[in-house]
């Protein structure tokens, strides 16, 4: 489905994590839209086989170009930005989207765990806008970063994964903030479930995709696309006056304890 936003196409955007799962679906539909788009993910193989998928559909004459980027260096961040400038000329639109979602104990977390989450969570969100913002122009822009309603609940193996997120959505109001003045505006999606690769758990675990559903009530875990309309409308004109919020897209989850 296409929210057919008159004034996006030909805008530019960067997707982290665009690989596979939600950057994917992200990707695929803003091309839809008549954006074009740079693709990083560290798979470069898996994010070179996404873009062809797409590019052969010839959506709207919009690209995606495939680049292999590790978020968690503000070098490659900044070469990530730099491409879309080589590639199309300017820069609209930045998605932090790449993350990582591990589970431990609190008492069993480790070093290299912690280190890990707070470097793709947290810390390629600051340098995906610095990159950004360095190289947006004096037309503004919108930028996404993708939180999580994790951020808000309290379960004994998300300590890494919920703090991170919480500190991201924290982060995006000092970069609305910092770069209102700029026309740059910069939100959060909180996600609940979403049926992706990083969920793959609940269909692989005995009963957890029972106990998830008891915990939604709407009683069916979000798709791909239940984001990125989301996501369009962040970046769209329909949301000139909306920086430094946090947008929950949970089926209600935040509100049902389980
Ligand atoms: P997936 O695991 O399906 O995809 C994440 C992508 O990010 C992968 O392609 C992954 O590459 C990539 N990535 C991870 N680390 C890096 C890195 N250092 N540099 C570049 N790319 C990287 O996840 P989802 O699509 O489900 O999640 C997307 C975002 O949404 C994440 O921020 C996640 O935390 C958030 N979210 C997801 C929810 C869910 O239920 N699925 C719920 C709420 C929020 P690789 O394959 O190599 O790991």
């Amino acid at each position: 489905m296409s929210a057919n936003y008159s004034e996006l196409p030909g805008k530019v955007a960067v997707v982290t994590g665009a690989a596979r799962g939600m950057g994917a679906t992200f990707a695929e539909g803003l091309l839809a839209e008549g954006i074009n788009v740079v693709g990083a993910d560290r798979d470069f193989a898996a994010m070179s086989a996404t873009a062809e998928r797409i590019n052969s559909q010839d959506v709207q004459g919009a690209t995606l170009v495939p680049l292999e980027v590790d978020v968690t260096s503000q070098a490659e961040q900044n070469a990530l930005a730099d491409s879309a400038i080589k590639h199309f000329g300017r820069l609209d639109f930045w998605i932090n989207n790449a993350g990582v979602f591990p589970q431990t104990g609190v008492l069993d977390i480790t070093p290299e765990e912690l280190e890990l989450t707070f470097r793709v969570n947290v810390f390629a969100a600051v340098y995906g806008v610095q990159a950004a913002a360095r190289v947006m122009g004096d037309h503004g822009g919108s930028i996404v970063n993708i939180g999580s309603v994790a951020s808000l609940r309290v379960r004994s193996t998300w300590l890494s994964y919920s703090a991170s997120k919480a500190a991201l959505e924290h982060l995006t109001k000092f970069q609305a903030l910092e770069l209102g003045a700029r026309a740059i505006r910069v939100n959060t999606i909180a996600p609940g479930y979403i049926d992706t690769d990083m969920t793959a758990w609940l269909h692989e675990t005995p009963d957890a995709l029972d106990k998830a559903l008891e915990g939604i009530p709407m009683g069916r875990l979000g798709t791909p696309q239940d984001i990125l309309d989301s996501v369009l409308f962040l970046l769209s004109d329909s949301s000139s006056y909306m920086s430094g919020t946090t947008h929950v897209v949970d089926g209600a989850t935040r509100h049902k304890f389980v």
